[in-house]
């Protein structure tokens, strides 16, 4: 048996991301996966600017030998299709200059973004890394939390930080985080070779069908001609409708609007499905010695799916309060609290606007109606554009005000709130 501070429970972006900006603030602590690595894991693959920007914090080199290493694709838009179909194409920077390396977003897969983050806690001597070890039981003990590994091992730990996924059995039966499904997502992927009719600059492309809502078609640009197709939809209406996203996911690429697309195209792995646990309810992710971060504290984006970024930065905020913990040796609920005023004040609001979105575009007239607003006005998409960086700009999407004005705006000209 081992006796230490922190032990972190899954090794995918969420529990890497706490192991390594744990070491970089001097802490070592034990990092445990069940899996060995490379392992796949059901994505779409889009790693948005988040990762970058936080990895750059740990230190700049990380992103330059992940580059170097799997040359991801490199992302510099979004191609939105609203169910009217006026495509509309969002650069994540405005007037940008293609430079590979300063890309605002990849498209990599899991199998070797997450098998690069584990060659990164490799490099920390700091980072006990148990692979192929499985958790089975996780029990209180005086000190904090006592771990059974299914091999037989155990550890005794002051801080346990759950990273373990969306099926986290810790998360749902001991801190109590149920699967509701109005706040949960259900997706199905599989790997294509020659797609055609991408952006030249690699922009992701979402299609809001008809049928699917709420939830996307998605096609994603990867290096080597290939893509990562997908379907994603609120699993309440997954069930209510009765529908098997497999077979739909199939239906949409034989479809007449997808043939063209996908006529010289081959399906090159099975289609595989997963939960999204959406981040759209408020839950308490702290308690008496434990953390949930990533999708064992349901912080998945409910508009975009997007919860690799999320994974990240929780891990980082649950890291940099554990040094606060290992250094007032405090480990209780209250203390730990500061994690969900954090996740509050860094997350939940980007969160809660999301759900917003994704109710508004619920209506199929709305979005068709917003985005003919959108699509008639180069400076609304310019406007936009600034929108993935600035915060406080996208918070005015779900204002009606805002989209009156821009109604009004028939010159192009922006209106005073957002002229900057
Ligand atoms: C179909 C689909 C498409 C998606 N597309 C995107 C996208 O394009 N972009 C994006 O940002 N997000 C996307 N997401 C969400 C994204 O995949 C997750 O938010 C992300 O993987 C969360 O990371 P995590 O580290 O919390 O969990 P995971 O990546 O699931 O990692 C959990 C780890 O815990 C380990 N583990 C589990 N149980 C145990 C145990 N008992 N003992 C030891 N180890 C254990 C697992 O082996 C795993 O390695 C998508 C999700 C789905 C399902």
């Amino acid at each position: 048996m081992s006796s230490t501070p922190i032990v972190i429970v899954g090794a995918g972006p969420a529990g890497a991301a706490t192991a390594l900006r744990l070491s970089y603030l001097g802490i070592p602590s034990v990092l445990i996966d069940k899996a060995s690595f490379p392992r796949d894991k059901v994505c779409g693959d889009a790693i948005s600017g988040k990762v970058p920007t936080l990895l750059n914090r740990l230190d700049p080199a990380i992103m330059d030998r992940f580059r170097r290493r799997f040359t991801p694709a490199d992302v510099w838009g979004i191609r939105f299709y609203p169910p009217s179909r006026k495509l509309i194409e969002l650069p994540f920077k405005v007037g940008y200059e293609r430079i590979p390396d300063e890309a605002p977003g990849y498209v990599s897969k899991r199998i070797d973004f997450d098998a690069f983050l584990i060659e990164e806690v490799r490099r920390r001597p700091d980072i006990d890394l148990r692979l192929e070890t499985e958790i089975v039981a996780t029990e209180r003990n005086g000190q904090g939390y006592h771990l059974r590994a299914k091999s037989g091992e155990t550890w005794d730990c002051q801080l346990l930080i759950d990273g373990s996924g969306a099926h986290s059995k810790f998360s749902r039966h001991e801190a109590g985080l149920d699967t509701d499904k109005d706040h949960h997502a259900a997706a199905v992927r599989a790997y294509y070779r020659g797609v055609t009719g991408f952006h030249p600059d690699n922009f992701i492309e979402l299609h809001f069908l008809d049928d699917y809502n709420p939830g996307y078609f998605w096609i994603f640009p990867l290096p080597n001609g290939e893509a990562n197709v997908g379907l994603g939809m609120r699993s309440d209406i997954v069930k209510k409708k009765g529908l098997n996203l497999r077979r739909e996911l199939d239906a949409i690429v034989a479809s007449e609007q997808f043939r063209d697309r996908f006529r010289g195209a081959e399906q090159i792995t099975p289609t595989v499905g997963y939960g999204l646990p959406l981040g759209s309810k408020d839950r308490t992710l702290s308690g008496d010695h434990y953390l949930l971060t990533g999708d064992a504290g349901h912080l998945i984006d409910p508009l975009t799916g997007e919860g690799i970024g999320n994974a990240v930065y929780s891990g980082f905020i649950a890291a940099e309060l554990a040094e606060k913990c290992v250094a007032e040796n405090r480990f209780d609920a209250a203390f730990l609290a500061a994690y969900d005023v954090r996740i509050e004040r860094v997350l939940r609001t980007e969160l809660r606007l999301s759900y917003r979105l994704q109710q508004i575009m619920q209506y199929k007239w709305i979005t068709n109606f917003l985005t003919g607003i959108v699509a008639a006005n180069p400076k609304v998409i310019e406007l936009l554009c600034r929108m993935y960086t600035d915060f406080e700009l996208r918070k005015q999407l779900v204002k009606p005000g805002f989209w009156w004005k821009m109604f009004r705006t028939k010159t192009g000209k922006l209106p005073a709130i957002v002229r900057k």
